[in-house]
């Protein structure tokens, strides 16, 4: 397998070749970004509750440590693979450079639906796992963190074998932890409330404010459209739409979000809620609305649904979620996009909250970790709007100029080894 073979990975590629050439970047720092630094792939076989043995693919990959210690998600999905882990990590790497973390860009997953194993099945398997790529990971080589199929108990789970094969407790190997084994606060809603607070700075550049007539559709209601819907709520946006994989849900009156919320965490489908008008995906994705969030998986907005596409403001919760295509597509009609390495970042700016905190066994308190997660976005926002005057450019293209400068500068002093 290439690694190019994922769309993810040819199309993060490819953004990044438009935004060097836009940039006048030296061809030879991105001579050195295009392959990950370093990449595991590994068995992962484990005792299923019927006795029999089944070994899953798992990968680690890191793209570029150039600013610091890898950082990124452990994802588990059927979709996992070698290419689309590495074009996650290299997402990862400019995502962390463009928000100033003193961290480089990693991710890992396993092929793997969740839903399908038990509770102690997915305890055995996130244990191998951890066992597996152990070598490459720790506080200061590689820090994962929850992704798509992951959450606070799969960190709890990986940090407790890891700190078993060390013979003492790592909290700084993961983030994302449960607060009670030293997770920050405000970890688990940072990707949504960034998110939110993105849209905010959107609407503000545009001299606009969000209120009553600001129509939200969400695709994707969990960890991350969850907490975006209920902080745009409470900044008296309508959330007329939402969807989970059941479908998606619609009220022009907008839908009661506390409701839906404990809805969903009961273990419901939305397609079950009463009062509200049952839609496809699909259709929630064209809707008329002022602001449409993706904030489920990469590619479900592509260069054959984007024409139908309204919202006026998209924010790429998710990572990739539209196509460099779509991407395209949209901008050229004028709708003004929110790129997934500013947007979705509140969740690896507060897991670097979380490590700093572990580090010097000092916590801090919730009103601290969201004013400094508000200013770090706002910052980069500001910085991504004013590169993309800058060069003429999109968006888009002006998170990543403005990540490769930073990388650039690093890589620039650290220089190439051996000279
Ligand atoms: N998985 C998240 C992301 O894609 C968070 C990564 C982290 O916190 O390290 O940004």
């Amino acid at each position: 397998m290439s690694l190019f073979d994922a769309p993810l990975f040819k199309d993060a590629y490819k953004q990044l070749e438009d935004a060097a050439d836009v940039m006048g970047l030296d061809r030879n720092i991105l001579e050195r970004l295009k392959y990950p630094k370093r990449a595991l792939q590994v068995a992962v076989p484990i005792r299923l509750d019927d006795g029999s043995v089944k070994t899953f693919q798992g990968f680690r990959v890191q793209h570029n440590m150039t600013l610091g210690p890898g950082k990124g998600g452990i994802r588990f999905h059927p979709k996992v693979d070698l290419s689309e882990t590495a074009a996650l990590a290299m997402l990862m790497t400019f995502k962390c450079a463009l928000v100033g973390l003193p961290l480089g860009g990693a991710k890992g997953g396993i092929e793997v639906d969740p839903n399908e194993l038990s509770r102690q099945e997915l305890q055995s398997l996130t244990r191998r796992y951890a066992t597996e790529i152990n070598m490459i990971v720790g506080p200061s080589i590689d820090i994962p963190a929850p992704d798509i199929g992951t959450d606070g108990q799969t960190m709890a789970w990986f940090m407790d074998t890891y700190s078993q094969l060390k013979g003492y407790t790592v909290p700084g190997v993961v983030t994302g932890k449960p607060i009670a084994i030293g997770g920050s606060l405000g970890r688990a809603e940072a990707t949504g409330k960034g998110v939110a607070f993105c849209v905010n700075f959107a609407y503000q550049k545009k001299g606009l404010t969000i209120g009553k007539d600001t129509t939200v559709a969400i695709h994707g209601f969990g960890k991350v459209g969850v907490p975006a819907a209920v902080d745009l709520a409470e900044q008296g946006a309508k959330i007329v739409a939402i969807s989970d994989v059941s479908g998606a849900v619609y009220n022009a009156d907008g839908l009661d979000i506390t409701h839906c919320t404990e809805w969903t965490k009961s273990g419901n489908y939305l397609k079950d809620l009463k009062n509200v008008t049952i839609i496809s995906n699909e259709e929630l994705l064209e809707l008329d609305v002022d602001v449409l969030i993706p904030a489920a998986i990469d590619g479900v907005v592509t260069k054959e649904n984007a024409p139908r596409v309204k919202a006026k403001f998209i924010a790429e919760g998710a990572n990739g979620p539209l196509t460099k295509e779509a991407i395209e597509i949209i901008t050229k009609r004028g709708g003004f996009i929110i790129p997934d390495i500013l947007c979705n970042a509140g969740g690896v700016i507060v897991s670097y909250f979380e490590w700093v905190q572990g580090l010097q066994n000092f916590f801090w308190d919730l009103d601290q970790i969201n004013s400094k997660l508000h200013d770090i976005l706002k910052d980069s926002f500001d910085n991504v709007y004013e590169t993309a005057q800058k060069y003429e450019t999109d968006m888009k293209k002006a998170a990543f100029i403005s990540a490769l400068s930073r990388l650039e500068r690093a890589m620039r002093l650290r220089g190439l080894f051996p000279a």
